[in-house]
């Protein structure tokens, strides 16, 4: 194989294998970088800890990206959760798979994943330059030349390997300037959108809940006719609405609700373990118990403070009523609530809080084979700018990384 000049843009994980991965087929490969060190993103992933991958099958594994997963078919048959595994076990880090099948450095620091990048860069002798962003990308007769770079430098290159990121966390570095070039070079470019993204709630009463993290509750979503419910799991109320795991995962389909207007409702469950009968009859028991407690006292056996003021205040019964004075209406009003504590989704909040970009280049101008535009000789694709996203879980930094090693065998085959 004959050594070419490549250059890959962006070291996030996906530019980071892309380079590791040429530069192991003996390419001469230049990694480029504006911020002043590489994974800045990587860095914040899994709070810190890192969820690099998810041990599930393949067939699951594709099911949890919303739209481009059979896209990814190809990169994930060279390179897949296992290799990950042996690709980071080689270099001395140590993981574990925790609940769902999602695999975590020993550590619990994504540092860890960090450094084994880093000394992979360097024992490749891949060049690594930093504080330096990319331009433009040169193209003469529909194949690369080279990059025009923020210091006003050309730097030649037969292959270049585009992974920007997408266009949230800006602070991170992913501000999106990737997906505008390859845009500025004809490739079709999804519409960027919020995906695993908070929601804010029209409801003023959900602010004095901020910070209340209820677990074992049900979320159900409707939209007109349409429903959508949650798992079981987590919910975190925020000071404009709601994040957190089931939140989060189901946030794609609402921003999509959203965007054809119309009311968007969240409830939850709060006890989604019981029916409204066996609810019913808890509630009798507990007001039976403590007749002579107040309502508010005797229902802190089933919710935080915070929510049984919320709760008490919506039902309408008065905060200092006794247990006994209860009237079966409010009672009945009260078990709605706790079946269904409803708010309306006024919007998601913006892209740049989002964990992850939806949209970006369009799978369309992408050999799914390769990474290799078929617009423009010698580009190639990786990471999160290409028009896929998945659910939380591990299988977006796996994808970032399985694109940026197939990307990196195409630029070194090609
Ligand atoms: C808070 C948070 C937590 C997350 N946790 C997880 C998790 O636990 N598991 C998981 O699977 N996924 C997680 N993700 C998603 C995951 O981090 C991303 O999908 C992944 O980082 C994408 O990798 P990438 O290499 O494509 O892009 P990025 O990581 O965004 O890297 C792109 C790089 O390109 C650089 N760049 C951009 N423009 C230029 C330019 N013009 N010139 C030079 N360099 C440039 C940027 O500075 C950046 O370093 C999380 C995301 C966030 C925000």
């Amino acid at each position: 194989m004959q050594t070419k000049k490549v250059i890959v843009i962006g070291a996030g994980p996906a530019g980071m294998m892309a380079a590791i991965r040429a530069a192991q087929l003996r390419q001469e490969v230049t990694l480029i970088e504006k911020n002043h060190q590489p994974g800045k993103k990587l860095l914040l992933s899994g709070k810190g800890r890192c969820n690099l991958t998810n041990l599930c099958e393949l067939d699951p594994f594709l099911n949890k990206f919303s739209s481009g997963g059979q896209f990814l078919r190809d990169a994930f048959k060279k390179f897949f959760h296992r290799d990950l595994i042996k690709f980071f076990a080689s270099g001395g880090l140590k993981l574990k798979v925790e609940r769902q099948l999602r695999v975590f450095p020993v550590s619990d620091r994504s540092g860890s994943v960090l450094e084994v990048l880093k000394k992979q860069l360097s024992a490749e002798k891949v060049k690594l330059i930093l504080k330096t962003a990319l331009q433009d990308i040169i193209v003469q007769g529909g194949r690369v030349e080279g990059i025009m770079l923020s210091d006003g430098k050309f730097l030649a290159a037969q292959r270049i390997i585009l992974a920007t990121g997408g266009a949230s966390y800006g602070f991170s570095g992913s501000t999106g300037e990737g997906i505008k070039i390859a845009a500025g070079l004809g490739h079709d470019i999804v519409p960027l959108r919020p995906g695993l993204v908070p929601l804010e709630a029209a409801e003023k009463h959900i602010r004095a809940l901020e910070g209340i993290i209820l677990k074992n509750i049900r979320l159900k979503f409707s939209h007109g006719k349409d429903e959508l419910f949650s798992e079981i799991g987590e919910l975190l109320f925020t000071g404009f609405g709601v994040s957190g795991p089931l939140v989060l995962s189901l946030s794609g389909r609402i921003v999509d609700w959203l965007s054809r207007g119309s009311g968007v409702f969240m409830e939850v469950d709060l006890k989604p373990g019981l029916s409204k009968e066996q609810l019913n009859a808890r509630l009798l028991r507990e007001f039976q118990l403590n007749s002579k407690k107040t309502l508010k006292k005797t229902l802190k056996a089933l919710l935080p403070q915070r929510l049984i003021n919320c709760v008490v205040e919506l039902s309408g019964i008065p905060p200092d009523r006794n247990c006994s004075q209860v009237t079966r209406q409010e009672r009945e009003k009260l078990l709605s609530l706790l079946k269904g504590f409803r708010m309306r989704i006024s919007r998601a909040r913006p892209l740049d809080e989002a964990m992850i970009t939806c949209g970006g280049v369009s799978l369309k101008e992408i050999n799914p084979r390769t990474m290799e535009s078929r617009r423009v000789r010698g580009l190639y694709f990786a990471g999160e700018m290409i028009d896929i996203d998945a659910d939380t879980g591990g299988f977006n930094l796996q994808a970032a990384f399985s694109t940026g090693f197939l990307a990196g065998e195409g630029a070194a085959y090609g």
